[in-house]
């Protein structure tokens, strides 16, 4: 279902929703957020943002839903991969790394053990929300393993019994320490990106989405 506007997907809530919601503001798009609406209509562009979990916005633009994403780059692979798996479209065109969301993807376990490398990681269980990710790594490494997937509480794992490591995002480390863990392996980085679904697009939305990446561009650079 093409439309005339450009669609462009947001997170909803959460640790790229503010700096996605002041990056279209100071690129001149003007939006009311007010409210619960899963859809918000620019005031000033053919433009409509759709707010949703960080979770959905790679299958949105892979499925060719929406025009544009905001995601992290860890999302973004591990939907890409999981796809791939699973014989689903999982193209996109990366336009640009923005300059927010950077954390990493890392390996993390009890700090009093001791670790030399990947390999002291064989037939562990390891508790992560990015099984693809890792089953990426480990593979590299020729190292098996198993996992233990979690939504949430990722850090308790060990503690809880329920592995003996963990695959989880850092940014400070702090959430690693107050857990008792420590960060072994990092295993991918990361940053906000914006991309674009692929396939054709009328000469006004190209226009458009030009006129965005340009202004993208001057309000990244002046923050440098
Ligand atoms: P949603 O409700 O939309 O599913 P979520 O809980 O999955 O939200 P957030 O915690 O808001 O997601 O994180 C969104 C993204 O922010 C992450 O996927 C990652 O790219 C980025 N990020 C940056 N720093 C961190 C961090 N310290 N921990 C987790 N994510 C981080
Ligand atoms: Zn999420």
């Amino acid at each position: 279902m093409q439309t005339q506007r450009l669609r462009i997907a947001i997170q909803k809530k959460g640790r790229l929703a503010k700096e996605c919601q002041e990056l279209l503001k100071r690129c001149g798009v003007k939006i009311n957020y007010t409210g619960e609406r899963l859809v918000v209509h620019a005031e000033n562009m053919p433009i409509d943002l759709l707010l949703v979990r960080d979770d959905d916005i790679p299958g949105l633009i892979m499925d060719g839903v929406v025009d544009l994403g905001v995601i992290g780059e860890n999302e973004l692979e591990e939907v890409r991969l999981e796809r791939i798996k699973l014989g689903e479209p999982s193209q996109y065109q990366l336009l640009r790394r923005l300059d927010f969301g950077g954390c990493r993807l890392s390996i993390a376990l009890d700090k009093d053990q001791s670790y030399n490398g990947p390999q002291d990681l064989a037939n562990q269980r390891i508790a992560t929300t990015y099984p693809n990710i890792l089953k990426a790594y480990m593979d590299k490494q020729g190292v098996s393993f198993s996992t233990c997937m979690l939504n949430g509480s990722v850090e308790v794992a060990p503690r809880a019994g329920l592995a003996d490591a963990i695959c989880d995002l850092v940014s400070t480390g702090a959430t690693l320490e107050a857990n008792g863990l420590k960060e072994a392996e990092v295993i991918f980085r990361s940053k906000a990106v914006l991309i674009q679904r692929e396939g054709s697009f009328s000469e006004e939305k190209t226009a458009l989405i030009e006129r965005l990446l340009t202004r993208m561009q001057g309000v990244i650079q002046a923050k440098e």
